[in-house]
């Protein structure tokens, strides 16, 4: 397996490991946007979310929440962005799930310059009928 976040885990190359617990790992990400970025991966070997387990992506979550907290409590952020890509069409470079963690300020200049451009109403309307028809039902 020549997974990087794979050899991550299991410490075959170095890392600045930051939590672990049973089901995930967080470490500081080489290449931060800002200081205090980090990643948070499940220990299972998961390319995107669809390969994802409920219970690893809800372990993720928990990581996150705490992360969250840590973050803001030792850097003294403003804000904090969650990133988390799938795929190539989506930016995914490493192919082994992975949360962004980036802590942000004030006017520091980063995140994301899509523009926001007005959708057209009707549109919007008939995609989310197509994706609720696709929701499960939930079984009580
Ligand atoms: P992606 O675009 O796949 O969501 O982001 C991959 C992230 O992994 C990037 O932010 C990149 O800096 C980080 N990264 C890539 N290789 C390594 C590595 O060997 N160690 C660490 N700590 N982060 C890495
Ligand atoms: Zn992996």
């Amino acid at each position: 397996m020549d997974c990087i976040f794979c050899q991550i885990r299991d410490g075959q190359i170095p890392s600045t490991r930051v939590y672990e617990d049973a089901l995930t790992l967080a470490f500081m990400d080489i290449n931060p946007v800002n200081e205090g970025h980090l990643l948070i991966i499940s220990k299972t070997h998961a390319e995107t979310i669809y390969d994802m387990s409920p219970p690893d992506l809800a372990a993720v979550s928990a990581t996150a929440k705490k992360m969250a907290e840590a973050i803001r409590q030792a850097l003294h952020s403003e804000g904090l962005n969650l990133y988390q890509a799938n795929g190539a069409a989506a930016s995914q470079v490493v192919p082994h799930f992975h949360l962004h963690l980036i802590p942000r300020w004030k006017g520091d200049g980063k995140g994301f310059d899509w523009k926001l451009v007005k959708g057209d109403p009707e549109r919007i309307r008939v995609t989310a009928e197509k994706i609720r028809a696709q929701v499960p039902t939930e079984r009580t």
